[in-house]
C-alpha cells in the first residue's frame, strides 16, 4: 500500500495498492490534468530527485520551498511565535533534512492551509510535528487523505494564539482562508494570503481569481466581500504563495485599491 501523489497538483492520496484512477482536484475546473495525462509519484521518489530550501523571509518568518519546483510550486511559510509556530500552507516533500530544520526553528504547533491546492502532503507534516491541520469545513470534500489530525473549523474567523487569526475569505475556494499575523512586519501586521489574495507581478497590487491556470474571474460582489473581510485587520505586508511574491508596504491599502480596480474593470468593461 502506497500513498500516491498527483504530479500536477502535488496532493498526496490515502494509501492504496494501485494509483487512484483520477485526481478530483486536477479534474475540477480550477485546475487541469497534466498535458501528458494523469501521472503519479510517491514521497520516496520525490525525495530522490528534489530537496527543500528553507530560507528566512523576514524576522520571525521562514519560507520552505521545493527545488526544482514541483507541482504548483508554492512555498510554505513558518511563522515563529512565542506561543508556538504556525506552518502556513504546505509543500509535498518532507524529508529528514527539512524535518530537522523545522525542529531547529521551534517546531510546529499547528498547520493551516489556505485552500486545497496546497493540501499537498499535509498529513505527513502533521504526523512529523504532532500538529493539527486547521482547515475550513467548507473544503472537507477536497481532502484526499483523511486523518484524525485534520481539524475543521466553521464560521468567518478562528483565533489561534498571540493574536494570530484565520479569516475565511472564500473566492478562489468557498472555504479559502488567510492568516493574520499581528506581530509580522515588525509589529505593523502581515497577512499570509496564499493565492487567495494573489500578489501579482507589480508587487504593489494583488488580484482575485476563481481559477488562475484557467483564468476564470470572480464576481464584483465576491471581491468586494473579500476586501471587506480584511478591513478590520491592520497589516503592512501581504505574503503571497511564492518566493518574493510579497507586498512589502501599505498592504492594506494595496488590497483595497486592488479590489476597487478589479471591480471597476468588471463594471465598466475597461
Ligand atoms: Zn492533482
Ligand atoms: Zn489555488
Amino acid at each position: 500500500m502506497t500513498c500516491h501523489i498527483c504530479v500536477t497538483c502535488g496532493t498526496q492520496f490515502a494509501a492504496s495498492a494501485a494509483p487512484p484512477a483520477h485526481c478530483p482536484i486536477c479534474e475540477d475546473e480550477r485546475q487541469y490534468v497534466g498535458w501528458d495525462g494523469q501521472e503519479w509519484t510517491t514521497l520516496e521518489a520525490l525525495a530522490a530527485t528534489h530537496r527543500n530550501r528553507v530560507a528566512p523571509e523576514d524576522p520571525g518568518l521562514f519560507g520552505i520551498g521545493t527545488e526544482p519546483s514541483f507541482a504548483i510550486g508554492q512555498r510554505a511559510l513558518l511563522v515563529q511565535s512565542p506561543g508556538g509556530n504556525v506552518l502556513w500552507d504546505c509543500v509535498t516533500l518532507l524529508d529528514e533534512e527539512t524535518r530537522r530544520w523545522v525542529e531547529a526553528l521551534g517546531g510546529v504547533r499547528a498547520i493551516a492551509i489556505s485552500h486545497p491546492h496546497y493540501y499537498s502532503a499535509m498529513v505527513e507534516w502533521a504526523h512529523a510535528f504532532d500538529a493539527p491541520v486547521l482547515l475550513h469545513e467548507a473544503e472537507r470534500r477536497w481532502v484526499m487523505r483523511p486523518d484524525p489530525a485534520l481539524e475543521f473549523w466553521s464560521g468567518e474567523t478562528r483565533e489561534l494564539w498571540d493574536g494570530l487569526t484565520l479569516l475565511r475569505l472564500g473566492g478562489h475556494f468557498e472555504g479559502a482562508q488567510v492568516l493574520h499575523w499581528p506581530a509580522g512586519a515588525e509589529g505593523r501586521g502581515a497577512l499570509l494570503a496564499g493565492d487567495i489574495l494573489q500578489v501579482v507581478q507589480d508587487r504593489r497590487w494583488v488580484s482575485f481569481m476563481y481559477s488562475y491556470p484557467n483564468l476564470i474571474p470572480l464576481s464584483a460582489a465576491t471581491v468586494r466581500r473579500m476586501a471587506a473581510a480584511v478591513e478590520p485587520f491592520a497589516f503592512e505586508r501581504v505574503y503571497g504563495a511564492w518566493w518574493r511574491r510579497v507586498v512589502r508596504e501599505d498592504g492594506k491599502a494595496a488590497v483595497r485599491r486592488s479590489a476597487e480596480r478589479y471591480v471597476h474593470a468588471l463594471e465598466t468593461g475597461r
